[in-house]
């Protein structure tokens, strides 16, 4: 009780002094007041989604720098501080280790998972044998297979994303919850337009294994009929051992795959040496985890047009 009571004081202390600046969830007049909520993402593509949800009405950043690997993100104590100080905190659960732990200890009620609204699967099943996406707390799914995090591959799920997000941050500022949901409706606009591209490109494709540096498109590959062989794993630092590497070299060859992907983020040496042993070419494709430096200019759309481009080119799509 003692500590409870001291637990609630401080915090009281600590809303009074916020007050002066921000508000303390003192609702819509405080927000409008400082030029818009603050919110803090874990990186690029929540970041695009909450700066086209939030319009004029929000300040965004982004965690990840650009060019910088999203999983393996280090925060810095500023990060951490702006982590605690946000209005909101677009992240996504079991994707950055570190942004995790930040949103636990010092976010609070601010942290939104998007992974929430994503729904989300285990790595091993991109053919739409859903599993609950209430909560993927990083739990395997179902049996031991870890929850594929990247859904923003998929338009469709990056849209729904979008949706949610207008709720949140409706809540948080209710006079912008009608621009919110507008501005959240031409993003899903400009993602099924996307994704009727990305449909019509990728329907009639000679291959339809997809072989990449780590395991990221399989939202993308279960969206649009293709099956996707990751070198490494969810994760670029998953490095596979040399009995792995020979069997993907083989499967290349056996499946006709006359491309292999490498990222822009991750170092292409192990998709080369794949490539070179089965004696196919490589091309690049983005996952979308950051924009590199070298991408001005680009935002989700445009790179994942170049995908499809370099998708139809090394699928043999017709
Ligand atoms: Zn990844």
């Amino acid at each position: 009780m003692n500590t409870s009571t001291t637990r609630t004081a401080a915090t009281a202390a600590a809303c009074a002094a916020a007050l002066l600046l921000a508000g303390c969830g003192g609702g819509d007049e405080a927000a409008g007041a400082s030029g818009g909520l603050t919110v803090v993402a874990g990186f690029y593509p929540l970041q695009w989604a909450a700066e086209r949800v939030g319009g004029d009405r929000v300040d965004v950043s982004s965690l990840t720098p650009p060019g910088a690997e999203a999983h393996d993100l280090e925060l810095a104590p500023q990060d951490v501080a702006a982590v605690g100080e946000a209005d909101l905190l677009v992240y996504l659960d079991g994707f950055q280790p570190a942004l995790d732990e930040a949103a636990r200890s010092e976010a609070g009620d601010a942290a939104w998972d998007a992974g929430a609204a994503a729904d989300l699967i285990a790595g091993e099943h991109t053919d739409g044998d859903h599993t609950d996406g209430e909560h993927a707390d990083a739990e395997p799914a179902h049996g031991d297979e870890p929850v594929d995090p990247h859904f923003w591959l998929d338009p469709v799920r990056l849209a729904a994303v979008g949706d949610a997000l207008a709720g949140e941050l409706g809540e948080l500022d209710p006079d912008g919850a009608a621009t919110f949901e507008q501005n959240a409706a031409a993003l899903r606009a400009d993602l099924e337009a996307l994704d009727a591209e990305m449909q019509t490109g990728l329907a009639g494709c000679a291959v339809d294994t997809l072989v990449t540096s780590h395991d990221a498109f399989g939202y993308l590959a279960g969206r649009y009929g293709l099956e996707v062989v990751g070198i490494s794993g969810l994760s670029p630092s998953q490095e596979p051992n040399p009995a792995q590497l020979a069997e993907i070299s083989t499967l290349v060859r056996e499946l006709g795959v006359t491309t292999v992907y490498t990222e822009t983020l991750v170092d292409p040496a192990v998709a080369e040496t794949v490539a070179e042993e089965a004696g196919v070419r490589t091309a690049v494709l983005d996952p979308l985890e950051g924009l590199t430096d070298d991408e001005a200019g680009a935002d989700y759309l445009s790179v994942m047009r170049d995908n499809l481009t370099t998708l139809q080119d090394g699928q043999d799509c017709s």
